[in-house]
């Protein structure tokens, strides 16, 4: 069996190319006569994959020098407990509620101190980003919170809140590295690797410098501190080594393909194919309000249930696997990262619009 068109939410599409270089160096890693899989992450040969992987990052992203470069575990649901632990400092934060992800950040939030929900769309099934350009943010907040792009509703941020001088986190995981962005904006901004980025059992985490303080929430385990691994360069213990190999060599690639400029309009192309048809199909249509629409995760429907089951069916035959839609939602969604090639999102279009032909 071939490779299929693979629509996952996540895990998700990887490069191919990256894949077949790791099949390549699977047995023996650059002469070094083992796997990455087996070395020690105190080699040198392991700091060099971490190093190179680091520095690819801050090329890409432009990352100014006074921010750190983490690589974590836990997922992305864990930073929803350490970033309340590390930065209430006050004991306040203010929420911007988007999603199923930001609503669990949200909630895991208000186990550590005063976290507020100051803005949501979920009146509207999250189908929208609602205004955020004045919104009543505490004057002791410690920070204003958001999920950027909104993987299962198929919402982006376009613009980023007016967080009134508060410092902004923000949850990338769906969005990282599709398109540029100015790190200085944020305190800090983390996304799990495996949406767009490399193998789920890694997440990245920006953090500006002086965030990074041992004043964190009594009983904070020592892991669950930023500074913990900040300071040793995230080789506190065993990283996820592999994991870090991969996202290295996705950044490689990324940097090849021309940076995120040039994946920017690559992703804007992709985008237009889908939307565009969408905006004009008869039979299926975007579940999102169109100045909100994300350039990653695009959810359809037909409006008939038992339709949208056909659909599924006859493309997961026709290879366009996984566009089920999140329970919530309902129908359709494509995910289209950044690994997705466009003839993938050609042909899926060209298999929608004969579906819709003999569906009339
Ligand atoms: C997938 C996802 C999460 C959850 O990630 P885990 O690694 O499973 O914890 C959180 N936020 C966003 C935006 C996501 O897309």
């Amino acid at each position: 069996m071939g490779r299929v068109y693979n629509f996952s939410a996540g895990p998700a599409v990887l490069p191919e190319e990256v894949l077949k270089e790791a099949a390549a160096e699977m047995l023996d890693y650059r002469g070094s006569g083992m796997s990455v899989m087996e070395m020690s992450h105190r080699s040198k040969v392991f700091e060099t994959i971490i190093k190179e992987a680091e520095q690819d990052l801050r090329d890409l992203l432009e990352i100014p020098d006074n921010y750190k470069v983490l690589f974590l575990q836990g997922g992305a649901h864990l930073q929803f407990a350490m970033v309340p632990m590390n930065f209430m400092k006050h004991g306040k934060a203010d929420y911007i509620v988007t999603g199923q992800w930001a609503k669990k950040a949200f909630k895991e939030a208000q186990k550590f101190g005063d976290a507020r929900c100051i803005a949501s769309s979920e009146d509207k099934t999250f189908s929208y980003i609602p205004d955020c350009s004045d919104l009543p943010i505490d004057e002791d907040a410690d920070y204003v919170y958001i999920c950027e792009n909104n993987t299962i509703y198929g919402t982006k941020f376009h613009e980023l809140p007016n967080t009134k001088g508060k410092d902004l986190i923000s949850d990338v995981s769906s969005c990282f590295l599709s398109e540029p962005m100015d790190v200085s904006k944020y305190a800090m901004i983390y996304g799990g690797a495996q949406k767009n980025i490399g193998p789920a059992g890694v997440v990245v985490a920006i953090i500006r410098e002086d965030l990074i303080t041992p004043d964190v929430l009594e009983g904070t385990p020592t892991m669950l501190q930023y500074k913990t691994h900040a300071d040793a360069d995230s080789l506190f213990n065993t990283p996820p080594c592999y994991g870090i190999y991969i996202c290295g060599k996705v950044f490689k690639w990324l940097k090849k393909q021309g940076g995120l400029s040039a994946m920017k309009a690559y992703n804007e192309k992709k985008a237009a194919i889908l939307y565009n048809f969408l905006d004009e199909s008869k039979l299926f249509y975007g579940t999102v309000e169109k100045g909100s629409r994300s350039l990653m995760n695009v959810p359809f429907v037909t409006g008939d249930a038992q339709l949208d089951e056909k659909f599924i069916k006859e493309a997961t035959q026709a290879g366009f696997v996984n566009l089920k839609g999140h329970r919530s939602v309902g129908g359709m969604r494509a995910s289209i990262y950044n690994a997705m090639p466009i003839e993938g999102v050609e042909k899926l279009v060209a298999f929608m619009k004969k579906f819709e032909t003999e569906n009339a």
